[in-house]
């Protein structure tokens, strides 16, 4: 899905394709690289106008899907960009890599499970090692695992929930804020689920409301050493979280099209606002949560 220029005036109900899936799942976590439809991560398309030059930033789940996008778009704009995945998500993952060093700044690879507290320490220290400060934090990793009935999920499966949307978190910020100079932003990574959760999404859509009121609580504790704390909360989106399991196949089918714009994103449509929130000319904007939803809104 790379033929669309995401810079010309066009029609947003037919900009990209309905997905149209078939139906068919990968296991936890999935894969972009046995996506099918592909999706779509600005390779093409995204270009950059210096917007983020010189700072440094760590995204987590920057290997596929938004956070992916968004990797592609801070190092366009000319930040040094750390990723962090999953092991497994090894070849997603020197796909983005690859795509960092072309746009000319420095990469970091971080694999590993952010649902060790101690793993997430790690990953903020390797980034100052290797880049000096942290400027911009993208907390985007995130698990999704559609269960209809509540009585089958398992405590495991709600604290694993919690641990990797909500705790990891939580332990990234707080090793990452000592290193944050005033100027830097933080950016989590919520949903339309925090707003209109679906049955089915207990666990995540909670997660997902929690990610909110930290937000909001965060930035207030922040904003006097001038970090700036926001969120963006996705609706339906084409990424590998929603075929390995996000969604039951018969909802994977139709995704995204019950949106008033009819057709679910692609995650170069939810880069720029990661940008936006990143960069300087959100300079009075914190606290706050930016909806990218295609016209599902929050309230
Ligand atoms: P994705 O699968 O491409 O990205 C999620 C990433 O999370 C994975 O690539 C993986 O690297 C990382 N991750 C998960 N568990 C991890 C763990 N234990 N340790 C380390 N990394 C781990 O899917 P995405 O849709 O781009 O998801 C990014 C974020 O967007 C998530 O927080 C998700 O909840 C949110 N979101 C997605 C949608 C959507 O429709 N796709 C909608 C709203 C919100
Ligand atoms: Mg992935």
């Amino acid at each position: 899905m790379t033929q669309y220029d995401q810079y010309a005036m066009q029609d947003p109900t037919t900009q990209y394709l309905k997905v149209n899936a078939d139906g068919s799942l990968q296991p936890e976590p999935g894969l972009d690289a046995d996506m099918r439809p592909k999706a779509d991560h600005g390779e093409e398309t995204y270009r950059g106008l210096g917007r983020l030059k010189g700072r440094k930033a760590l995204i987590t789940g920057g290997d596929s899907g938004i956070g992916a996008a968004t990797a592609i778009a801070f190092a366009r704009e000319g930040a040094d960009v750390a990723i962090c995945y999953m092991p497994e998500e090894k070849e997603d993952a020197e796909h983005i890599l690859a795509e960092i060093e072309q746009a000319g700044v420095k990469s970091l690879a971080l694999p590993g499970d952010i649902k060790d507290e101690a793993f997430c320490k790690e990953i903020v220290q390797k980034t100052v090692e290797a880049f000096g400060s942290i400027d911009i934090l993208v907390n985007n990793a995130g698990k999704q695992e559609f269960e209809a009935d509540l009585q089958k999920i398992t405590t495991e499966k709600f604290e694993d929930t919690f641990r990797t949307n909500v705790f990891a978190m939580f332990w990234i910020t707080k090793a990452a804020v000592p290193h944050m100079p005033a100027g830097a932003s933080i950016i989590n990574t919520a949903s339309i689920q925090a707003y209109q959760p679906s049955p089915g999404l207990l666990d995540y859509a909670s997660t997902k409301a929690a990610i909110v009121a930290f937000t909001k609580s965060l930035a207030k504790s922040l904003a006097q050493k001038g970090i700036r704390v926001n969120a963006v909360a996705p609706g339906p989106i084409w990424t590998p979280l929603q075929p390995s399991h996000g969604q039951p196949p018969e909802k994977l089918q139709e995704f995204g099209q019950n949106t008033p714009l009819g057709r679910p994103g692609q995650p170069a449509e939810v880069a720029p606002a990661y940008v936006f929130l990143a960069s300087q000319e959100s300079s009075y904007i914190t606290a706050e949560v930016i909806g990218v939803t295609g016209g599902q809104h929050l309230p």
